[in-house]
Formats: structure tokens, C-alpha cells, sequence
């Protein structure tokens, strides 16, 4: 506890080549199905979204994510700048590769055909094809650097996807680690499902929204005390709740305590599961308690 903040972890060198290895994979998929007539970063949904590049992206952008999380690594703004950069780099660096295959197969010397050619070539010379009669449609001509710059965004906010869901995980900045699910407790309504169930659909939907406000109600109050407490307080109000679940509940708000495993920072998350009007079941989060600060706050004081 005494040790002053050290600097945060650099994101490392190897979280970093972890993506670069996944992009190259990839990518290099993507160049055997082309090789095999399938262009995946052609897939357009609705002809204009690049559902293909973007998938490409997310499959590329796995290394990161899963590097990050494994090394305990919270990924900084800077960093998430540069795996932006890198993607665009990675996509032409993709069809660099390709190109030079091309030289290769049609035993064309490089002189002749650079690789500013090639790109024009496939851009203007971009087509889609006919959904019918699977003829390759007119080239899309100056529109074919719209649709290459599509793609080039799909594929790196792609790639942004597996880290961003990283992102937002809870982490302790003093140990520079991510928290771990430490212990749940459950809050459930006294309105039973099965009760609840059998009434008409406008009576269904007040008793619903009645039941949710009340449980609500209930996890207000049961917060106040412990929002700000330390961690032996929180665990020990979380132990109070219901440790199982009551299946038939209409609806049941569940705490998930996460917790630093070398320290007591700590955070909270609050999610409702109910079932709907349409008899579904729902689920929200409806409330994050980042205790991880209150616990650095304290350091700082100490020290
Ligand atoms: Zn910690």
C-alpha cells in the first residue's frame, strides 16, 4: 500500500505483435479465398455496408484483445490510435502481397506495372455482381475508391471491436490488473412469474412495471449505505442477498462483485433480468459502481 503509483504498463510489444499476428492471419484467409474466386472483403450488405472488411477486421483485431487481457494490459487511447494506423497499413500491405503475386503468376516485370496500377485497376475496375444472373456487373469506375475507402474503414473499425469490449472491463490501475468476479448476490421481485403470467396482456404489462419499480426500489436502498463502503462491507451486504436464483421471480436484479486480485479495489455492476409483456426474458445493466478510484483516492491521501 505504501509503494507511490508506479507509471502505467506500456501496452506491450507483445500485446502489439499478437495483433499483428491475427491481421496477418487473416488476411492471409482472405488471400486463399480470393485465390479460390471468393473476394470476402468484396461482401457488401445492402450494397453499401462492408460487411466483409468489417469481419475481416474483427478477426484481425483478436490478437489485441485477447493480448491485453492476458498480460494484463489496459490498452491506452494512444495505443488504440496506433492499431488504427496499423490496420490501414495491414490492408495495404494485404494487397501489396497480392500484387506481387500477380507480377509473379503473369511473369510481368515491376517496371511495367506498378503497384499504383494495380490499386487503379482494381478500384475503377471494381464490379458487383449481378445477384441474378451472376455476370460481373459495369466497372464502378471513380466510385471504386468510395467503395476501397469503405472497405478500409470496415476493416479497421473492425479490427477495434475485440478491444473495445476489452475496454470497457473493469481494472485496477495500481496493480494494473483486470478485476475478477469475486462474489454475486440476487435481489428478487415478490411478484411471481407464473402469477403474473396468466393475466391479460394490459394488466401483464402494469403488474410488470409495477414489480421492476418496486425491485428497483429495493436495490436503492440496499446500495446507499455500501456505494461508497469499503470492500469488507460490500461483501458482506452482498451476502445477505439470495445466493441462488428464483427461477419463477417476474424479475430479480443480480449484483456482480469484481474485485483486484492484489487489492480491495472493487466495482459493482447491477443487472436486471425480467420477463417482458411478450412473455421473453430481458436483460439490462442497470447501474456500474467503479469502486477502483475510491480505493486510489485513499492511497493518495495515505501517501
Ligand atoms: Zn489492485
Amino acid at each position: 500500500m505504501s509503494t507511490p503509483s508506479k507509471p502505467l504498463r506500456q501496452p506491450g510489444l507483445i500485446v502489439y505483435l499478437c495483433g499483428l499476428g491475427t491481421s496477418a492471419l487473416a488476411l492471409w484467409l482472405v488471400q486463399i479465398a480470393n485465390d479460390n474466386g471468393e473476394n470476402i472483403m468484396g461482401w457488401y450488405a445492402n450494397g453499401i455496408i462492408p460487411a466483409g472488411a468489417f469481419l475481416v477486421g474483427i478477426a484481425s483485431g483478436v490478437g489485441y484483445a485477447v493480448g491485453s487481457r492476458l498480460l494484463q494490459v489496459k490498452l491506452s487511447k494512444a495505443f488504440v490510435l496506433g492499431m488504427l494506423t496499423t490496420a490501414v497499413v495491414d490492408y495495404f500491405a494485404a494487397h501489396y502481397l497480392t500484387y506481387l503475386s500477380v507480377l509473379e503468376v503473369h511473369h510481368i516485370p515491376a517496371e511495367r506495372y506498378g503497384f499504383i496500377d494495380y490499386f487503379r485497376e482494381i478500384s475503377e475496375g471494381m464490379s458487383f455482381r449481378d445477384k441474378y444472373s451472376k455476370e460481373p456487373g459495369s466497372p464502378l469506375g471513380m466510385w471504386g475508391y468510395f467503395y476501397k475507402l469503405l472497405e478500409i474503414g470496415g476493416y479497421a473499425g473492425g479490427a477495434m471491436v475485440p478491444s473495445a469490449m476489452v475496454f470497457g472491463m473493469p481494472y485496477c490501475k495500481g496493480c494494473q490488473q483486470y478485476l475478477k468476479k469475486h462474489r454475486t448476490g440476487h435481489l428478487h421481485s415478490l411478484e411471481q412469474w407464473s402469477v403474473v403470467k396468466k393475466l391479460k396482456k394490459k394488466e401483464r404489462l402494469a403488474a410488470l412495471q409495477a414489480a421492476i419499480q418496486a425491485l428497483t426500489a429495493r436495490a436503492n436502498e440496499f446500495m446507499a449505505p455500501i456505494a461508497a463502503a469499503p470492500l469488507t462491507e460490500t461483501e458482506g451486504a452482498i451476502a445477505t442477498l439470495d445466493q441462488s436464483i428464483q427461477k419463477d421471480a417476474a424479475a430479480r436484479i443480480t449484483f456482480v462483485l469484481k474485485k483486484c486480485p492484489r487489492c480491495d479495489a472493487h466495482h459493482l455492476d447491477l443487472n436486471l433480468t425480467n420477463f417482458t409483456v411478450d412473455k421473453k426474458v430481458a436483460n439490462t445493466n442497470v447501474a456500474k459502481i467503479d469502486k477502483t478510484k475510491v480505493v486510489e483516492s485513499v492511497e493518495a491521501v495515505a501517501a
